[in-house]
């Protein structure tokens, strides 16, 4: 156990910020200001039942684009800011470019500057996108690993066309860190950078119609267990030709916790978090959890149907590539490795799924059915 740390967490209410704040109250002695626009209803186990906790966690539900002045106060508080706060869903690239831009650009520059005033360590979350289209998908051998591995220092960054909206989400953040960067040269920022690879486990996301508008599109895992559950077929974009690789978020918080705790080894750098060992083709991870789900749950297996992407998300949908991480500098600065296999963590996660959805999910498509 480390030293006695004030973290701010900015998006503690969501995927990440839940397990974050998680790892940190148990394993840490460090106190957690936390503030998010939804409701804490993924964080509710640890705000409501372990009141034991309740001394080292503080949350306020707030916009940070509207109360500037009380960032600034939870920032001025802290030691660590956390700043997770972004729109990261593929969907609402294409229906809501400009608040994408915005929500990952713009919003983020009032974190950038109270850590500045205040001299804090701000670990910020860019993302693996950041790399744009690989080498290989421009006709470099698919066989040379250089040209799909992904080198925080050396790779270059390469953005789709304007009309492919997707990339607005992958330049707004690679905006964002060269501005990091550029106050860690000219302000002294003390920064660290998270370049998250498809992190997944339970709370990911929500399910259509039960914890989320009726008519969203989750990120895949929260798709296709909401598919599994409703017995629906599991909708692979474009076959599910395309690759990712998946990390265990428990794993990857693990990275997270050491950044804050030794920024002697993690300011000024950009981290890849992911793991290369569970790298799959999205039609496999279909089969897989497919597979996994008729085992948990003893259903007949479910089926897949394919879907263009323009279908699926509209007009200016492009995937990305085969995208592996380089583990050199996760490796050589933090001594980081992820552990949980592909397998593993899927069959937890699921299982927390179906406990959590299975039961209102049966009830909505009975009076659905009634209809
Ligand atoms: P998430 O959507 O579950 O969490 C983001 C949280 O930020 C949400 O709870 C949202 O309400 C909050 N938020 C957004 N705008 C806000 C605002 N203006 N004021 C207050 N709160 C606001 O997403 P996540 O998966 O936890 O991702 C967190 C970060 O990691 C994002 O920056 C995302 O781009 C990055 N990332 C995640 C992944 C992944 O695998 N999950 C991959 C790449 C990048
Ligand atoms: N995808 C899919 N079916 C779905 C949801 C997503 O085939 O129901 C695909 C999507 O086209 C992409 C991959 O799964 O190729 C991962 O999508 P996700 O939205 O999870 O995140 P991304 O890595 O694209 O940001």
């Amino acid at each position: 156990m480390s030293e006695p740390k004030v973290v701010c967490i900015v998006g503690v209410a969501g995927f990440i910020g839940s397990h974050l704040l998680e790892k940190i109250i148990r394993e840490q002695e460090w106190t957690v200001i936390g503030c998010d626009m939804v409701p804490p209803t993924k964080i509710q186990q640890l705000l409501g039942a372990e009141k034991k906790w309740a001394s080292r966690f503080e949350f306020h539900q707030m916009n940070i684009t509207e109360d500037v002045e009380k960032l600034e106060e939870l920032i001025r508080k802290s030691d660590t800011v956390i700043n997770l706060a972004a729109i990261c869903n593929p969907s609402e690239y294409i229906k809501q470019p400009v608040n994408t831009i915005n929500s990952n650009f713009t919003d983020a520059q009032d974190c950038i500057k109270f850590c500045v005033k205040y001299n804090k360590h701000l670990v910020h979350f860019s993302t693996c996108e950041v790399y744009g289209r690989t080498l290989s998908s421009y006709g470099l051998p698919a066989s040379d690993p250089q040209n799909y591995i992904l080198d925080e220092e050396t790779t270059p960054m390469i953005m789709g066309p304007v009309s492919a909206q997707r990339w607005c989400y992958a330049c707004a953040k690679q905006l964002v860190e060269r501005l990091i960067f550029a106050h860690g040269t000219e302000n002294n920022l003390k920064f660290t950078i998270v370049r998250p690879y498809n992190w997944i486990g339970p709370r990911m996301d929500y399910v259509p119609g039960v914890d989320g508008k009726d008519d969203g599109q989750p990120r895949v895992l929260a798709s296709f267990m909401t598919a599994l559950m409703k017995g629906e077929p599991l909708v692979l974009v474009n076959g599910g030709q395309v690759y990712r690789t998946f990390c265990f978020v428990e794993d990857a918080c693990e990275a997270v916790v050491k950044i804050i705790e030794k920024p002697e080894k993690s300011v000024g750098h950009a981290f890849n978090i992911g793991n290369p060992e569970n790298n799959i083709q999205v039609q496999a991870l279909a089969n897989l959890m497919i597979d996994m789900y008729a085992k948990i749950t003893g259903k007949p297996k479910g089926t897949t149907k394919d879907i263009s992407g323009e279908e699926y998300y509209g007009k200016g949908y492009e995937d990305s590539d085969l995208r592996i991480p380089s583990m050199r500098l996760v490796r050589k600065q933090l001594d980081w490795e992820p552990k949980t296999s592909l397998k593993d963590a899927m069959e937890m996660t699921m299982k927390v799924f179906i406990e959590k959805y299975a039961d209102k999910l049966a009830g909505l498509k009975r009076v659905s059915d009634a209809d």
